[in-house]
């Protein structure tokens, strides 16, 4: 495709306007569209201005909310998680095992490698701008349409570590495990499992503390309810 032989991948490409000859003759064409000499093409980014050609269908999704992340991510995945976003990420995944986790499981792909993103199984995706992991969990939310109101941001529900879902339970439960944190045991009520590799969350530790990063993502006031 000419438009990655510029160094742009597809999945950053939302709309593309061929037009020839007077303005009223611009029209909406795909990605395989093949390239004509006479034809003038005019790209845009992710979201396409609303004025341009509204009535034509955009190539990129708006809204997504699943994602396999790339092994230099793992702070980005880490707060996708907090926020209850169903993020894979292995640190020492390789480019092959990205892709296919994507394409099986359906998620978008988040990478700094813009070339992975070029390859052409790629349906959804996107490459953080910032090298910074708070900026970055920003862009992820905006580009994908993560917002407050959304219903997908679901703070406190996955484990940080696996992302399996955290599941609540009763602190008889969690005695045992927790018999060396005397403190905890006194001071806290509440204790939420991960259904995937056991670990215990509590809110004084490992969740109280995130509460100002979480509105440093977000800015949400109302999602730090996790009830
Ligand atoms: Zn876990």
């Amino acid at each position: 495709m000419v438009i990655e032989a510029c160094g742009v991948p597809h999945t950053e490409v939302d709309l593309i306007v061929a037009s020839q000859g007077r303005r009223d003759e611009r029209h909406a064409v795909d990605l395989g569209w093949p390239v004509q000499m006479s034809v003038q093409l005019e790209t845009f980014g992710v979201p396409a201005p609303a004025n341009v050609l509204s009535q034509a269908p955009r190539l990129q999704v708006r809204h997504w909310s699943r994602f396999v992340a790339d092994g230099h991510l793992g702070k980005l995945a880490r707060n996708l998680r907090l926020l209850g976003l169903d993020t894979v990420y292995e640190r020492d995944a390789e480019d092959r095992q990205l892709l296919e986790i994507m394409a099986t499981e359906n998620r978008a792909l988040l990478t700094r490698d813009r070339r992975l993103l070029m390859h052409s199984v790629v349906r959804h995706g996107y490459c953080p701008r910032s090298a910074e992991p708070e900026e970055q969990t920003r862009e992820v939310l905006g580009r994908f349409g993560l917002t407050c109101d959304s219903g997908h941001l679901a703070p406190y529900t996955r484990c940080l570590r696996c992302n399996a879902l955290l599941q609540s339970v009763s602190k008889s439960a969690v005695l045992d495990l927790l018999s060396g944190e005397p403190l905890t045991l006194r001071y806290y009520h509440e204790f939420r499992r991960c259904t995937g590799c056991g670990r215990i969350y509590w809110p004084g530790t490992h969740f109280g503390k995130l509460d100002s990063r979480l509105r440093r993502l977000t800015r949400c006031v109302d999602l730090l309810n996790p009830g």
